[in-house]
């Protein structure tokens, strides 16, 4: 539109840096508010949108990421179902996305499209920073071997667990899972310990019970071990939600001396997405709190990761 006559000409507007969060379904995506918030603490003159891709036809992912960066997009978030699509998609990536085969966190370096894996380092951070939780020497049982459950199982070691245990509904992904890991230079020359696979059946206690499966999104209480949570310290639930998840109540029913859902991951994990396109980490207890209380507000039910 043209000024008129007589006013100052307008200031040109400073082009937005673009992100964007995709999967399927995404509308639920807290991502947007979420990065908003980092930007405007930081300074940043970012735009950051939802974009929901059709899981078909194969191909569609690829094109929407070529796209995107093709027209000077800066970073890209992937959640369900697309981040082992995103990993294959990468040239390069960090070691936790190698490690984890899935990647959350696309950015271009150069020509390059670089995988990154945030899921890990944000959940420790929840577990050290908020909940004062310290993982040095103790006992961790792992409930699932999807997306987010190999995303964490470094982070995990690295943080100095003494003993980690996976277990899950499919026990031959348990068993890939910990296969892979201790094949893993660091483990078999990292002094880290080896991960440990068994049923779901067979699950024992353990001072910390991290809950990667999706079964409170879908189906409800997961069938465990009636004693499992006796001396539990800690049973933590990736999935969030306005009140306690599924998993809390059961593990609060059985013994567990304290609960957390995964919002403080969630907000973690983008502070740690926001640092690799950035360059700068933003404070999360705001933004968390932010959050808390606008689920609290919507009453809304439990909530995937981005
Ligand atoms: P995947 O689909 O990759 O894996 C799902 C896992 O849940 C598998 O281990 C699957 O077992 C198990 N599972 C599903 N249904 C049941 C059931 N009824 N009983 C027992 N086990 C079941 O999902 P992701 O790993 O990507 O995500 C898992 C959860 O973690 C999601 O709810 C997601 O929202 C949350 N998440 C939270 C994050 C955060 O920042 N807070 C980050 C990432 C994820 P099987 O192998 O037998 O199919």
């Amino acid at each position: 539109m043209r000024s008129p006559a007589g006013a100052a000409a307008e200031a040109p507007v400073a082009a937005l840096d673009r992100y964007l969060v995709i999967g399927n379904p995404i509308a639920h995506s807290r991502s947007p508010e979420i990065h908003a918030a980092f930007a405007r603490q930081t300074g940043a003159a970012i735009s950051y949108e939802r974009l929901l891709v059709p899981v078909a036809p194969a191909g569609e992912f690829a094109r929407v990421v070529d796209d995107f960066f093709g027209g000077g997009g800066r970073g890209l978030n992937i959640t369900l179902p697309f981040k082992e699509q995103a990993f294959g998609h990468a040239q390069r990536h960090s070691e936790r996305a190698l490690l984890a085969g899935a990647a959350n966190t696309l950015v271009l370096a150069g020509d390059t499209v670089v995988g990154d894996n945030t899921d890990g380092p944000g959940l420790v951070t929840d577990l050290r920073d908020r909940l004062g939780f310290d993982l040095a020497g103790k006992s961790v049982l792992l409930l699932g071997a999807g997306g987010a459950a190999r995303g964490i199982v470094m982070s995990l070691l690295q943080a100095g667990v003494a003993s980690l245990t996976v277990a899950n509904r499919t026990p031959a992904r348990a068993a890939a899972l910990a296969a892979q890991f201790n094949a893993s230079a660091a483990v078999r020359e990292g002094g880290l310990p080896p991960v440990r696979a068994v049923e779901l059946a067979a699950a024992r206690p353990a001072d910390l019970v991290l809950n990667a499966t999706s079964s409170g999104v879908l189906a409800g209480e997961l069938a465990l071990p009636s004693d499992l949570f006796a001396g539990c310290s800690l049973a933590y639930d990736c999935v969030y939600s306005a009140r306690p998840t599924v998993f809390m109540v059961q593990a609060e029913a059985g013994g567990a001396a304290r609960t957390a859902d995964g919002l403080g991951m969630l907000v973690e994990q983008a502070a740690e997405s926001f640092l690799i396109w950035r360059g700068v980490r933003p404070a999360t207890g705001p933004v968390y709190r932010m959050l808390r209380e606008s689920i609290g507000a919507q009453a809304g039910g439990a909530g995937d990761a981005r």
